[in-house]
């Protein structure tokens, strides 16, 4: 009794936080207990008997040496919070009876050895916060879709390359983190993400932003510092000599000339209606294939400039975007550096 007096702070939490524990001590079994802290210890393993503190609303085993979390975790579906933070917890080391913790609204598996996000993990219908930051993560899975209520998810410090464009579907997100990793693009489909607040993207691999990105205004934070894009954003511009069939489709195109397949091949009138409009406001004119890539600057949030790819017909019709670029550049740049490094 004295000893769980020293341990129990109140009716219902235990405090074992920073004790040097290898393994959870029995006497913490009680029908009341909801909350338990045994974070920053050297706890290996979870007891089986766990499922017996059936009230269990707020978990902290972060910071300790975990491997494997029992099959009994299931049980205890009344948690709303489990952390499990710098652990060393890996693909197989959740149960799949995981799925059955269906009161979870935080989950956070931080600085662990995760190469993907576990299964499990997307049946988790009521989650608000998934923190998976600092793993080893190559990959998120179209099945994130099924998270429909994120508010938070934090992917930072992963191995991730791409984007899925199904993440565009989590409408509820605030804030999403994808920084420190090598992500080269991102999908235009995120600009459907219209509560989110804030976006992470500093040490990536991105060349340029879509320019959707510009639709998301709810945003009120965005850092792009350590991309490529930052290095490049003052221009580039590659240009593919137009051939004879696409200068001779822009003709007709432009003059609106009148086709069908009964004077032209049905692969010609395929070509013809593929026809991409030019970026540019100020100029009529379509592309097929052979464009010039050119960065703009687009005012966002009304606070920053965020440097977008534009696809145009011409030479010509870059030298105007050009002319924006130098005319305000100094200008320009320190509104730049401020969202990249914001
Ligand atoms: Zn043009």
């Amino acid at each position: 009794m004295e000893w769980r007096q020293l341990h129990v702070s109140s009716a219902n939490t235990v405090l074992l936080a920073y004790r040097g524990l290898k393994q959870l001590p029995r006497n913490i079994l009680s029908d009341n207990v909801t909350n338990l802290d045994a974070s920053h210890n050297l706890l290996e393993a979870v007891p089986h008997w766990i499922d017996r503190l059936t009230r269990l609303e707020h978990v902290n085993l972060s910071n300790n040496k975990l491997m494997m979390l029992p099959s009994e975790f299931g049980m205890l579906d009344h948690i709303t919070v489990l952390k499990l933070t710098n652990n060393q917890l890996s693909d197989l080391s959740l149960p799949k009876e995981l799925a059955a913790m269906v009161m979870l609204r935080e989950l956070y598996l931080a600085g662990n050895e995760f190469q993907s996000i576990p299964p499990q993990i997307f049946e988790l219908r009521q989650l608000r916060t998934l923190q998976m930051g600092k793993n080893k993560i190559t990959e998120i899975p179209r099945d994130i879709v099924k998270l429909k209520k994120l508010n938070l998810l934090y992917l930072g410090g992963n191995q991730l390359t791409e984007v899925p464009a199904e993440l565009g579907q989590l409408s509820w997100l605030q804030s999403l983190s994808l920084s420190d990793n090598s992500i080269t693009r991102l999908p235009q489909q995120l600009k459907q993400l219209t509560r989110l607040q804030s976006l992470s993207l500093h040490n990536n691999q991105l060349q340029l932003l879509p320019k959707e990105i510009i639709e998301l205004t709810s945003l009120t934070e965005l850092s792009l510092r350590g991309n490529p894009l930052v290095v490049r954003f003052v221009r580039k511009m590659s240009n593919n000599v137009p051939t004879l069939l696409e200068l001779s489709g822009r003709c007709i195109k432009k003059c609106s000339l009148h086709y069908n397949r009964s004077i032209i091949p049905a692969s010609l009138v395929y070509y013809l209606n593929h026809a991409r409009t030019c970026d540019n406001p100020l100029c009529a004119g379509v592309y097929f294939t052979s464009r010039v890539q050119c960065v703009k600057f687009v005012d966002f949030c009304g606070k920053y400039r965020v440097p977008l790819l534009q696809y145009l017909c011409s030479d010509t019709c870059s030298e105007g975007c050009d002319h924006e670029l130098t005319s305000s550049s100094d200008d320009e740049n320190r509104m730049v550096k401020k969202v990249l490094l914001g």
